[in-house]
């Protein structure tokens, strides 16, 4: 007797519609604000890069953006209006 294993992601937990998770590498926290930054050698001055950012790492993602004059602003997570949409049942 032999199992078959299937070769399913198990992430999806942590992936599934309206979970944002934060960006700091190995965290699995969903995140509460978007980090916008800029770094100027490689992005046109308008572009904004973002981040994701979970309460506990906020601020350790603020002050690396900081330390290299890459931050630009932190807006609050909202779910974008399309998604909202598609819950009421
Ligand atoms: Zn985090």
């Amino acid at each position: 007797m032999f199992l078959h294993l299937e070769g399913r992601p198990i992430t999806d937990f942590f992936s599934g519609p309206g979970f944002l998770k934060c960006s700091r590498s190995g965290c699995t926290a969903q995140a509460s604000v978007r980090l916008l930054w800029n770094n100027p050698r490689v992005h046109e001055p308008s572009r904004r890069k973002e981040w994701l950012a979970c309460p506990e790492h906020q601020a350790w993602l603020t002050q690396y953006l900081q330390e290299r004059n890459f931050f630009k602003d932190t807006v609050p997570l909202e779910e974008p209006a399309e998604q909202r949409k598609e819950h009421g049942d």
